[in-house]
C-alpha cells in the first residue's frame, strides 16, 4: 500500500494573505494555491524547475489591475508576480517562486478585426494559430512566425519579441505591434503606441507611473544615443528586451519597443492591436538535398542571392527524427531517400501575388541551381512543393523539428541552453564549425537546424541532467558559446529571449546596463515583476544565474533509476507544450481543451507523475516494487485499511495522491498524446499504473468494477437483450445507475444479436478445424475478423454488414470467437487482470493466425490496443491485428477488379482520434480502399468526439464530454446527409447521443454502393 503524501511544500503566509486580499477585493478569475497547479506551472521547456506559491488566472483587465494595485500596497511589497502565456519559454522566462499570473486561460478573445485598415485587437492570451485561423477568412495573417504557434500566446510573443522562419521579410513581433494596453505596477492601464514629441512631453509631465517611464526612457534614449548605437547589434534578430535602439523610429517615440521583449518584467500586457498582412496568393517551397549539412549551410549563402522569401536548413539528425514521427507521412513524397542518403536540406520559400510571377521566380531559381547541381558542395537534387496546402505541410514538419530535437532514446536528452544563437548570416557556416568544435570537445551529441537567412542556429546538446557531472557542462559551454557569439558580433539570445540567461546582459551591455536598470526601476521600483530577468532595478538585487536556479535534474535524480525506467513513458516530458495545442480540430488532448486546466493536460499529468514518484521515493517507496507486491495479494488483504483511508478522504484529509488522482481521472485515455507529443509521452500507460497503486490505498468506486467487468458479462447479457435494455428505459433504474455506478446514457444491446446475424450470413467461426479445412484459394482470400465487445454487442449490424460486404467482394471472412480484449481493465488500472486477459487472448489469436490468415479488428481503439498495450506487455508475442483499412489497402488490386460492381459516390470520413494519432498513415489507407473501388473519400480534420470508450458515459464526465463534442464534432456533422462515415463505435454513439445523427461505418457506406 502506498503511503499518504502530506509533506508538500506549503504556500508562504504572505502569499496566502495576498490571495485572500485578492479574493476580498473581488478578483473574478481563478485562484489556485493547490500543490498540483503549482507543480504543473513550475516548469517550461527549460532545464529549470521553480515552484510558484500559487497560480491565478485573471478573467479581464480589471483583475490584472487589481493584482498590480495590491502588489503596490506596502504590506505586499515583497510579493512577486510573473505573467505567463503558453509557458513555452526555453530558458525559464515565465518561471517564478512567487505568484504565476496565467493570462492564457480566460483572456483569449479576439476583440476586433478591421479588414480595411488591416489590424486586429486581441487579448494577450490569444494563441498565434487561433488568431491566424480567424484571419484566414479575410485573407489576412499575423506575420511573425514561431515553431510553437499552436500554443504560444500573443502576450508571450510580444514579451519575447518572437520571430522565426521568414523573419528577413516579416521581421519580429515588435514590427507588427501597433498598440499595447499594459497594466503597470500600481494598477494603471497604459495604452502605448507611436506618439509625437508634443504628446511625449505631455505624458512625461504627469506624476503617474506612465509619466515616469516615458520620461526615463526618453532621457536615456537621448543621453546615451551613441552608446545605444554602439551596443545594439545590427542583426535581423536584433536584441530583444528594452530595445532602446528602436524607441525613436519613423519620426515618433514608441514605448512598445521597450515593452516588446521585456519578458514580463515591466508590466502585464493585457491587449494588443496588431498589424496584419495579406496572405500571399501563391507560394512554393524548393526542397534541396545535400550530402552534408555543412554543404547545405555554405550553399545557403549563394541561394540567398536569388532573393527567396526565406531559407531554412535542417541537418540529418533532425530529418531522421522527423522520419520517425507521425508528421513524416504527410511530407515523405518531397524527400525520397532511397537512392542516396540525405544529410542536409535547404528549404527555400518563394511567394508572389500571381502564378506567373511565382513560376518565373521559380524558373530563375531552378535554372540557377540546375547549373551546379551535383557538383561538390552543391545540392544533388530537389523537389518543389506548390500551394499553401503543400508548403504548410512541410513547414509543419519543420516546426515540429524543434520539439523532436528534444526527443532521443536513452537518458541523455537534447536540452536548450545555447539553442538560439544569432550571428551575421554570412558568418554562420564558420561560426557553426567553431560551435561544433566546442560541443565535440565536450563529447556531446546534438542535432542542428537553422534560419540560415537570419543567421540563427538551433542546437540542443544531449545531456542527462540527472547526472551532476553532465549537468556541470551547462556553465562552461554557455560561457564559451557567449564568447564565440561575441567574436562573430552575434548574440546568445537570437530568438527565444533571455530568461535565466539574462546573467550575461551586464557584460554584454557594459556601461549601458545601468541605463537598463533605470528603465526597470521606473516601471518596477521594488523588483516585483518577474524578477531576475533582463535587468534589476538597482545593484541591491541580482539577476538569476544559469547554474544557481534549481534544475529539474536535481529533483529527478531523487527518483531511483529502476522506477525512472519503469515510468519512462512519462518522466521525459520536457515541457515544450505541444500538448496545449489550441486547434479544436486537432486530436491533441481533449481534456485540456475542454477544461483549459493545465493539470488536465499530458504535461500536467506527466509533471504530477514525476513529483508523485519523487515523493514516494522520499518515503522509501519504490512504485515498481509496490505494484509487484500488490499484484500478488488477494483483494481482501488490506481491505479494512482501505476503508479507513477512504473515510479519511471523505473527511477531506489532505493527501497529494488525491491531487494526482484528480488529474488522472480527467484523462479520456484517448492516446492522442502518445502519437502527437514529440517526446511520445504516454499518459494512459502511466495513468493505469498510478490508478493501480492509488487503489491499493483507497477503495475503488463501484463504477470501475462495473465497466471493467462489462466485457466479460456481455456474452451472457446478450442472450436476452430485451431483459438488459428494457430496465434502462426506467427512470428509477437510470437514477440508480447514476448514483450507484456513476454511469449515464448506457448504450442498449443490439436487438438482433450478432450470433443470429452471422448464422443467417453463413459466416463460420474461426476455429482450428475450420481453418484447416480451407483450400489454398479460400485461404488466400480469407480474413479473420477479431471481435470487440462494443461493436459485437452494441452495434452488431456493423459487424454483420462488414461480413456481408467482404463476402460480396469475394473475400472469405471468418469470425474469431469472442474474447474480452481487456482495454477497459487497462484504462481503469486493473493491471493484474489485464495481464491475464491479454495473455489468454493473445494465445487464442496467435493460434488462429498460425495459418497466415490476417487478423483484422473493427473498432480502431480496441484494435490498436494490440499494438500498444499488448505489445508493451508481451513484446513480439502480441498478436498482429490490423485495422480494417490497413488490410483492405493491401488488397487494392483485388478491390480494383471489383470496381464495376460499385456505384460511384463520394464520402466524408470522420476518423477516430486514436486512429488519427497512433495509426496516422492508415487514414490514407481508407482513401486507397475507396479509390480502388472508384469512390471519393475526403478525410475531415477532427478533434476527439468526447466519448472515448466509457468516459462519456461516466456521470462525472458527461458535461466535459459534451463540451469536447461541441468543440469539433458538432460543427462537422451534416444533419440529414448520409455520406458521413465514422470508424469508431464511440464516435457513432456520441454523434447519436448529442446530435441525433446516425453515422455509418465506412464499410457500411461501401456496402450501400454495391450494385444489386
Ligand atoms: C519547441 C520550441 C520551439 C520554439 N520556437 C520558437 C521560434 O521559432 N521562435 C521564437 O521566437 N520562439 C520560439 N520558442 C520560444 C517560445 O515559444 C516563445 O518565446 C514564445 O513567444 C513564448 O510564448 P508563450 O505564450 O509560451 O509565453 P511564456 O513562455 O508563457 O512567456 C514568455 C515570457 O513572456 C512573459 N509574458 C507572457 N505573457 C505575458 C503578458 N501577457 N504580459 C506580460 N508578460 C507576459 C512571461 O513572463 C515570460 O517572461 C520555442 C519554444 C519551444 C519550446
Ligand atoms: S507531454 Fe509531451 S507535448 Fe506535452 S509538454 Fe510534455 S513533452 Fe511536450
Ligand atoms: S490520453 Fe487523451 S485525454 Fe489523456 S492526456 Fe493523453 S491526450 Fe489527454
Amino acid at each position: 500500500m502506498i503511503p499518504a503524501l502530506r509533506e508538500v511544500d506549503e504556500v508562504q503566509a504572505l502569499y496566502l494573505q495576498f490571495l485572500q486580499a485578492l479574493a476580498d477585493a473581488g478578483f473574478r478569475g481563478d485562484i489556485t494555491p493547490s500543490y498540483a497547479n503549482r507543480m504543473v506551472l513550475a516548469t517550461d521547456n527549460s532545464i529549470y524547475q521553480v515552484l510558484p506559491q500559487a497560480v491565478v488566472y485573471p478573467r479581464d483587465n480589471r483583475d490584472l489591475q487589481l493584482l498590480a494595485r495590491l502588489a503596490d500596497r506596502e504590506d505586499f511589497h515583497s510579493v512577486v508576480l510573473s505573467p505567463r502565456g503558453g509557458g513555452t519559454g526555453t530558458n525559464g522566462q515565465s518561471l517564478s517562486d512567487g505568484l504565476v499570473v496565467d493570462i492564457s486561460r480566460h483572456m483569449n478573445q479576439i476583440l476586433e478585426i478591421n479588414v480595411e485598415q488591416r489590424w486586429v485587437r486581441v487579448q494577450a492570451g490569444v494563441v498565434k494559430d487561433q488568431l491566424n485561423a480567424a484571419l484566414k477568412h479575410h485573407d489576412l495573417f499575423f506575420a511573425p512566425e514561431l515553431s510553437t504557434s499552436n500554443r504560444a500566446t500573443i502576450g508571450g510573443m510580444i514579451n519575447t519579441d518572437a520571430s522565426g522562419q521568414g523573419s528577413c521579410v516579416y521581421g519580429k513581433t515588435r514590427d507588427h505591434v501597433l498598440e499595447l494596453h499594459t497594466v503597470l505596477i500600481g494598477g494603471e492601464l497604459w495604452q502605448s503606441s507611436c506618439i509625437d514629441e508634443a504628446r511625449l512631453r505631455e505624458i512625461s509631465g504627469g506624476d503617474k507611473r506612465s509619466a515616469k517611464v516615458h520620461k526615463t526612457c526618453d532621457e536615456i534614449a537621448r543621453q546615451k544615443a551613441d552608446l545605444i548605437e554602439q551596443k545594439f547589434p545590427k542583426l535581423n534578430r536584433c536584441l530583444t528586451g528594452y530595445d532602446l535602439a528602436h524607441i525613436r523610429e519613423n519620426g515618433c517615440f514608441n514605448l512598445n519597443s521597450v515593452l516588446c521583449g521585456s519578458e514580463g518584467t515591466l508590466g502585464f500586457v493585457a491587449e494588443a492591436k496588431l498589424n496584419l498582412l495579406p496572405i500571399p496568393e501563391c507560394v512554393a517551397l524548393v526542397n534541396l538535398k545535400y550530402d552534408h549539412f555543412r554543404d547545405a549551410l555554405r550553399d545557403a549563402k549563394h541561394l540567398m542571392d536569388a532573393g527567396p522569401m526565406s531559407i531554412e536548413t535542417v541537418d540529418s539528425k533532425v530529418l531522421q527524427l522527423a522520419m520517425e514521427d507521425i508528421v513524416w507521412h504527410s511530407v515523405s513524397g518531397f524527400f525520397p531517400t532511397e537512392d542516396r542518403p540525405v544529410k542536409g536540406i535547404n528549404l527555400v520559400e518563394y511567394a508572389a501575388d500571381s502564378e506567373e510571377e511565382l513560376e518565373s521566380a521559380l524558373a530563375r531559381f531552378t535554372t540557377q541551381i540546375g547549373e551546379v547541381i551535383g557538383q561538390p558542395g552543391k545540392s544533388f537534387g530537389y523537389s518543389i512543393a506548390r500551394g499553401h496546402a503543400e508548403v504548410n505541410r512541410i513547414w509543419a514538419m519543420r516546426k515540429r523539428a524543434v520539439g523532436l530535437l528534444g526527443n532521443a532514446p536513452g537518458e541523455k536528452r537534447p536540452i536548450p541552453f545555447v539553442e538560439d544563437t544569432a550571428v551575421p548570416p554570412e558568418q554562420l557556416a564558420d561560426f557553426i564549425a567553431e560551435f561544433r568544435a566546442i560541443l565535440d570537445e565536450a563529447g556531446l551529441d546534438y542535432g542542428m537546424f537553422g534560419h540560415v537567412d537570419a543567421g540563427v542556429l538551433h542546437v540542443r546538446p544531449a545531456i542527462d541532467m540527472k547526472d551532476p557531472q553532465q549537468a556541470a557542462h551547462i556553465r562552461p559551454i554557455t560561457d564559451r558559446v557567449v564568447a564565440l557569439t561575441q567574436k562573430y558580433q552575434g548574440l546568445l539570445w537570437g530568438e527565444h529571449g533571455k530568461g535565466v540567461r539574462s546573467e550575461y546582459a551586464p557584460e554584454f551591455f557594459g556601461e549601458l546596463y545601468p541605463e537598463l536598470q533605470k528603465i526597470k526601476a521606473a516601471f518596477d521600483p521594488r523588483n516585483q515583476l518577474n524578477p531576475g530577468k533582463i535587468a534589476t532595478p538597482d545593484d541591491s538585487t541580482n539577476l538569476l544565474k544559469i547554474d544557481a536556479v534549481a534544475i529539474r535534474g536535481e529533483y529527478d535524480r531523487q527518483i531511483p533509476a529502476q522506477v525512472w525506467e519503469g515510468y519512462s513513458e512519462g518522466v521525459h516530458c520536457n515541457g515544450n507544450g505541444a500538448c496545449f495545442n489550441w486547434n479544436p480540430d486537432d486530436a491533441m488532448c481533449p481534456s485540456y481543451k475542454a477544461t483549459r486546466n493545465r493539470i488536465h493536460s499530458p504535461k500536467g499529468r506527466a509533471s504530477l507523475m514525476r513529483e508523485w514518484l519523487r515523493l514516494l521515493s522520499g518515503h522509501d517507496v519504490n512504485a515498481i516494487a509496490s505494484a509487484r507486491k500488490y499484484r500478488e495479494r488477494s483483494f481482501f488483504v488490506g481491505l479494512p485499511k482501505r476503508i479507513v483511508n477512504s473515510l479519511a478522504k471523505m473527511r477531506g484529509e489532505y493527501d497529494f495522491n488525491h491531487e494526482v488522482n484528480e488529474a488522472m481521472q480527467g484523462c479520456l485515455a484517448c492516446k492522442s498524446c502518445v502519437g502527437q507529443c514529440p517526446i511520445k509521452v504516454d499518459v494512459p500507460e502511466f495513468r493505469s499504473k498510478f490508478l493501480e497503486l492509488y487503489y491499493s490505498r483507497y477503495l475503488r468506486p463501484l463504477r470501475d468494477y462495473a465497466v471493467a467487468g462489462l466485457e466479460f458479462l456481455m456474452p451472457q447479457l446478450a442472450k436476452l437483450p430485451q431483459l438488459y435494455n428494457w430496465p434502462l428505459q426506467l427512470k428509477p433504474v437510470t437514477a440508480l445507475m447514476e448514483s450507484a455506478f456513476g454511469m449515464v446514457d448506457s448504450p442498449r444491446l443490439s436487438q438482433v444479436t450478432l450470433k443470429a446475424r452471422v448464422r443467417e450470413l453463413g459466416v463460420p467461426t474461426a476455429s482450428k478445424a475450420c481453418l484447416e479445412a480451407l483450400g489454398p484459394t479460400q485461404c488466400s482470400r480469407a480474413v479473420i475478423i477479431v471481435q470487440d465487445a462494443f461493436t459485437s454487442y452494441f452495434d452488431a449490424k456493423v459487424v454483420s454488414d462488414i461480413l456481408r460486404l467482404l463476402k460480396h467482394l469475394d473475400f472469405v471472412p471468418l469470425l474469431a470467437p469472442y474474447r474480452a480484449n481487456g482495454k477497459p481493465l487497462h484504462v481503469y488500472g486493473f493491471l493484474r487482470q489485464f495481464q491475464r486477459v491479454a495473455q489468454g487472448n493473445s494465445e487464442m489469436l496467435n493460434n488462429l493466425a498460425a495459418r497466415g490468415i490476417p487478423l483484422v479488428g473493427i473498432d480502431p481503439s480496441m484494435t490498436l490496443t494490440y499494438r500498444s498495450e499488448y505489445k508493451k506487455l508481451l513484446g513480439e508475442r502480441a498478436p498482429k491485428v490490423q485495422l480494417l483499412q490497413e488490410w483492405l489497402a493491401e488488397q487494392q488490386d483485388h478491390l480494383a477488379q471489383q470496381r464495376e460492381r460499385v456505384r460511384p459516390g463520394s464520402f466524408q470520413l470522420l476518423p477516430h482520434c486514436t486512429e488519427q494519432t497512433i495509426a496516422t498513415a492508415s487514414l490514407k489507407d481508407w482513401q486507397t480502399v475507396f479509390s480502388a473501388l472508384g469512390l471519393e473519400l475526403q478525410t475531415e480534420n477532427l478533434g476527439c468526439c468526447g466519448m472515448a470508450g466509457t468516459y462519456g458515459h461516466e456521470a462525472v464526465h458527461k458535461e466535459t464530454s459534451r463540451v469536447i463534442f461541441q468543440q469539433s464534432w458538432a460543427a462537422k456533422l451534416s444533419h440529414g446527409e448520409g455520406n458521413q462515415l465514422a470508424t469508431g463505435y464511440s464516435c457513432r454513439c456520441q454523434a447519436n447521443r448529442f446530435a441525433g445523427v446516425s453515422l455509418r461505418h465506412p464499410l457500411q457506406g461501401l456496402l450501400a454502393q454495391l450494385k444489386n
